[in-house]
């Protein structure tokens, strides 16, 4: 398969054949990210990718999902993406669900009626980093995209009969807008009631605008116990109006949490009340085992 530098997947995919059909970001700005800082954004020669096609029929019985790789495969032409798609299904017929990143841009230059031909030739869920949903934090981390405009991204995929899964990030307002960034999160996604919702905690990685605007004293990332009040201030603040499965089991985060959602929310957010309030460390993660 032709890999070209680090690739990301989300965890969910981690069992799926991971096919690289565009390297890096075409946005590539956000202030915290460092996924694709060292790619040029473009599109896989189409040899490539019907040559990466062939080869994981080789594969065949060890993987039945697809994920489209890079940062946000949904930009592509919808003519590109069908002829992907289409190679995939004829030659890997047992592939049930096909995936990919999609920013905010991506997904709103593709018409209702395009989404529905992409669902129907089999892309199943788009995965989409919103990471707040306080308008002053998005613009501070450069996300090009707006609350009105990721709500209307979540209304065009669910409209086109795909699962949406999203991710928010934890400590993303900083001390300063910490409060701010957890309400308005929960209720954003209230509005977009995802299929998946996880929470992350953004990691500041040296090279990255986010970790100059900290050494420069412009940036405070808030502690384990600030950051578990957030988590618990977003959940108390999301009232989705259908089953949502919201984690927050990814590596990064102190505390790993499962929960159906609205049926298990109670029960989760006295959990974490009372890791704050007792101040018990012992069912957090250790430093040393978090990761990007
Ligand atoms: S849109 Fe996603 S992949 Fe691109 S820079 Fe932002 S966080 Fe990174």
């Amino acid at each position: 398969m032709d890999y070209v530098g680090s690739i990301f997947r989300p965890p969910s995919e981690a069992n799926s054949l991971i096919l690289q059909i565009a390297v890096g970001c075409s946005h590539n700005k956000c202030t915290f990210c460092h996924s694709f800082k060292d790619k040029k954004f473009y599109i896989k020669d189409m040899k490539t990718i019907y040559a990466d096609i062939e080869e994981a029929k080789q594969y065949r019985g060890s993987f039945d999902k697809v994920f489209l790789a890079d940062g946000d495969s949904l930009i592509l032409p919808t003519e590109v993406l069908l002829d992907i798609i289409g190679r995939i299904r004829k030659n890997l017929p047992e592939v049930k669900r096909i995936g990919t990143y999609a920013n905010t841009k991506a997904i709103l230059k593709k018409t209702p009626e395009e989404l529905i031909q992409l669902r129907e030739a089999g892309l199943g869920i788009i995965y989409q980093g919103i990471e707040t949903g306080n308008k002053e934090v998005l613009r501070r981390i450069k996300k090009g995209a707006f609350p009105h405009k990721q709500l209307e991204t979540a209304e065009k995929i669910k409209a086109a009969g795909m699962l949406l899964s999203q991710t928010v990030l934890l400590g993303i307002g900083g001390v300063e807008l910490s409060k701010e960034h957890a309400i308005d999160t929960g209720k954003h996604l209230s509005d977009m009631s995802p299929d998946f919702a996880s929470a992350l905690t953004v990691m500041i990685v040296p090279g990255t605008e986010l970790h100059k605007q900290m050494l420069e004293g412009k940036f405070e990332l808030p502690d384990k116990f600030g950051l578990l009040t957030e988590l618990k201030l977003m959940l108390e603040n999301m009232n989705v109006k259908r089953n949502c499965f919201f984690t927050s089991n990814h590596a990064s985060n102190y505390l790993p949490i499962r929960a159906q959602l609205p049926e298990e929310r109670d029960k989760v957010v006295a959990m974490i009340n009372e890791v704050i309030t007792t101040g018990d460390e012992r069912i957090l993660r250790p430093e040393h085992m978090r990761a990007l």
